[in-house]
């Protein structure tokens, strides 16, 4: 197999510096050819997101919600990507929506009232920022958007590049304007990032933040408790947790369920509940995110149904993709 046909290894300065004092962090960063010694499958729709997309870098799965794929490219690449399957492979490649499938998109959400909040995602879009200021600018003209958001990872991987007067700028397109943090463990709460949120508040950005349970990496009650408060107590609003998608090359990272729930269920009793995310699954057929319950009731866990009461597949998301 090529080397172009895997999902590449790529970190950045700030994280390779960080790496040789952190272990979670050369452990969510490093290729590991003993399990990622297979071709990017991208043909893979693992979330239906490909069969739920009304035009090119675009998803819609819930109510009045457009995600926008802004670039299939970030300035690292984590090992347990759910989206590797385009993400920096295959196809996207070249890594950004251009100005012309933007405008597409612009006009697609301004012929659709239903729409109220936008969604910028990726790959990462603060690795586009033309096409970051083309969708938002475009958004102050539209009444019926009310909300904007912005799901980076980015000014964790490479704060020192973070263009303060875009995000600047971005931060006024609309009264309302969330921005979420995709991070996964303490140590990426370097000084810079921490100085970084400051910054972020300022400038008028509601902050919250993603999470993914990693075997390996934070799959423990004083990691999650020590990141979760930190978070909280930095103004950044604990959103969710996500269960990680099984894989052929993240199995790895893949943790009990119900270690997880465990672990939800003590964090609850020991945090202030701003500081405690929701824990959920993304399932390919629900129409929103599925949240997990704590073990403080008997939920049977074993039936999962989504908005609709339509049954979905419980397997579905522990079952391993022949790759
Ligand atoms: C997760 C997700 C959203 C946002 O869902 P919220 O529950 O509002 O955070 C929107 N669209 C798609 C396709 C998603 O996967
Ligand atoms: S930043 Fe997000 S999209 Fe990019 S590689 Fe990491 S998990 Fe995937």
């Amino acid at each position: 197999m090529t080397d172009e046909s895997r999902f590449a290894e790529k970190t950045t300065l700030h994280l390779r510096n960080l790496a040789t004092k952190s272990d979670a962090i050369k452990t969510m960063y490093s290729f590991n050819p003993e399990f990622e010694d297979v071709p990017a499958d991208t043909g893979r729709d693992l979330l239906n997101e490909k069969t739920n997309s009304p035009l090119f870098g675009t998803v819609r799965k819930f109510d009045g919600r457009l995600l926008v794929l802004l670039s299939y490219t970030c300035a690292a690449n984590c090992r347990y990507c759910e989206r590797q399957d385009r993400v920096g492979v295959g196809l996207d490649r070249v890594g950004r929506l251009r100005p012309d499938q933007i405008d597409d998109v612009i006009t697609y959400i301004a012929n659709d009232p239903s729409l109220y909040e936008i969604i910028l995602s990726g790959g990462d879009p603060l690795m586009n920022p033309k096409g970051m200021e083309q969708v938002f600018d475009s958004m102050r003209e539209l009444d019926h958007i009310k909300v904007l958001r912005i799901h980076t990872r980015f000014p964790m991987q490479s704060p020192q590049q973070v263009n303060l007067d875009l995000m600047r700028r971005l931060a006024t397109a609309k009264p309302t304007v969330y921005l979420s943090l995709h991070i996964d463990h303490p140590d990426e709460l370097t000084p810079e990032v921490k100085e970084l949120i400051r910054e972020f508040r300022a400038m008028g950005y509601i902050l919250i933040s993603q999470s993914v349970f990693l075997k390996g990496v934070n799959d423990d009650v004083e990691t999650l408790h020590d990141m979760f408060l930190q978070l909280f107590q930095l103004g950044v609003r604990p959103y969710y947790i996500y269960h990680c998608q099984r894989i052929v090359t993240t199995e790895r990272f893949e943790m009990d369920f119900e270690d997880e729930v465990r672990i939800m269920s003590e964090l609850r009793e020991r945090m202030s509940g701003l500081a405690f995310p929701q824990h959920v699954l993304d399932l390919p057929g629900a129409r929103g995110k599925v949240v997990v319950p704590t073990n403080h009731w008997k939920w049977d866990r074993s039936v999962v149904h989504d908005f609709d009461e339509l049954p979905l597949d419980t397997d579905s998301w522990k079952v391993i993709e022949e790759g």
